[in-house]
């Protein structure tokens, strides 16, 4: 298992629509792999493929607590089939948009239907945290970020303060 570098904002691939994966081969699920590696060394508790720059729509999540045994779940194809009225709010962030944090309301439960590490098809019901991340999972595979869910202030804010540093970034690698 490889640790990959991750896709920052505003890296343009991060607002790509991902393709579907026709079948769950071993090239998939090393990827997979690489996606929960470098998801722990992080450490976050969900990764999508296009954060390592790969635009297909595959997803690693795990929810366990650092003293806990590891609980990965792999979605590969995830599709939101359900979600409820009742809303919650989190205070979010991404690996993407490193050291940010919002409260974004979503809703509280929904229900996703995917293929998994063996490309057996499941679906599951999801309430509380993992909702919520499974819901911001699937946004990055449609090119949706967790900043467009908080008001145009504050994204407008975040997105001026992260191209600001790609830009010193690019010039310090220049120089
Ligand atoms: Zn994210």
């Amino acid at each position: 298992m490889t640790v990959r570098d991750l896709v920052i904002l505003p890296d343009p691939r991060l607002r790509a629509t991902c393709e579907p994966v026709e079948a769950v081969d071993d090239e998939v699920r090393c990827l997979l792999d690489d996606m929960l590696e470098t998801m722990y060394d992080a450490p976050g508790i969900g990764l999508a493929a296009i954060q390592v720059g790969i635009p297909k729509r595959l997803v690693v999540i795990d929810l366990a607590k650092e003293e806990e045994e590891p609980r990965p779940l792999f979605l590969v194809n995830p599709e939101i089939t359900w979600t409820s009225e009742e809303t919650s709010v989190y205070e979010e962030g991404c690996l993407s948009i490193p050291e940010y944090y919002e409260e974004v309301e979503r809703p509280a439960r929904c229900r996703v239907r995917f293929l998994d590490r063996e490309g057996r098809e499941q679906e599951l019901e999801c309430d509380g945290l993992l909702a919520t991340c499974v819901q911001h999972e699937v946004d990055h595979l449609n090119g949706v970020l967790f900043i467009d869910h908080i008001s145009k202030l504050k994204r407008d804010r975040v997105t001026k303060k992260f191209a600001k540093q790609a830009r010193r970034d690019g010039t310090r690698l220049a120089g």
